[in-house]
């Protein structure tokens, strides 16, 4: 059985002592090992040293929303993967809608840090999902295609066990519009065929798919309740420990 994780994207808001204070939150709160269920807290840049040091020896995973691919050197404003492992970090989140439509990250732009990440041997998130306008003119499972074909160009079935997919519909992100969970089911169970034929059924059945899009506590238990949602990335509601730990419950109340 699929282990569940549930990631909250802090993306970028709070202060070094307000960051610390909730990773202290969260790591109070966090469940045991025999839960089956982990926990990644991705805070901004500048706040991962102070986090990772607030976190000590929880059972909290702790990751970055982003880096750059290049080896360190003259790219000025960009952060490393080497400087992420540096600082005992486990994860990045890559292809977010935000980093895909405001910052303009391309497939290709994001399959270099997906395949540079797995070098550095961090966990990647890989955040994939539809415009509005896409659904509506019923493109969700062909763009959910081109982004899985290009995030992960040239990364082989071994590297696998490395990559978290994130179903993530535009739409739904910070909109306080969540999928239905049948919606959600219809995505993760498209995404986990993909895996299937472009790797192998192991790779597939092994794969945890996460569902983001306004989880909040009050949906949280129905979306991890679909059989191919194996956890939640979480912007706004993570922010808040009130309801990211209800989250995170209903994660270990669906693993049960
Ligand atoms: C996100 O940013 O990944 C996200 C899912 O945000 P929210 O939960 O606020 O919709």
């Amino acid at each position: 059985m699929r282990r569940y994780l549930v990631a909250g994207n802090w993306k970028m808001n709070g202060t070094l002592a307000s960051a610390q204070e909730l990773a202290r939150a969260v790591a109070e709160g966090v469940p045991d090992e025999s839960s089956q269920v982990d926990v990644l807290i991705c805070p901004a840049f500048p706040h991962l040293a102070g986090v990772k040091e607030a976190v000590g020896n929880a059972r909290v995973r702790v990751g970055a929303q982003n880096a750059y691919h290049e080896k360190p050197g003259a790219y000025t404003g960009e952060v490393a993967l080497e400087m992420l492992v540096d600082l005992g970090i486990d994860a990045v989140i890559l292809g977010h809608s935000e980093r895909r439509h405001v910052l303009k990250e391309t497939d290709e732009l994001i399959n270099r840090k997906v395949r540079a990440a797995l070098e550095q041997k961090l966990q990647v998130v890989l955040c994939v999902g539809e415009l509005l306008s896409e659904r509506e003119a019923s493109q969700t499972e062909a763009v959910l295609d081109r982004q899985m074909e290009g995030g992960l160009n040239g990364v082989d079935a071994s590297q696998m066990n490395q990559i978290v997919v994130a179903y993530e519909p535009v739409w739904a992100i910070g909109t306080g519009h969540t999928a239905t969970p049948d919606q959600a089911q219809a995505a993760h169970a498209h995404l986990r065929n993909w895996l299937s034929s472009r790797y192998n059924p192991a790779v597939a059945e092994g794969m945890q798919i996460l569902y983001g899009g306004s989880v909040k506590p009050d949906n949280a238990a129905e979306l991890l309740a679909q059989p191919d949602v194996d956890g939640a990335l979480v912007g706004g509601a993570s922010l808040k420990p009130e309801l990211f730990q209800p989250i995170i419950q209903a994660a270990v109340d669906a693993a049960q």
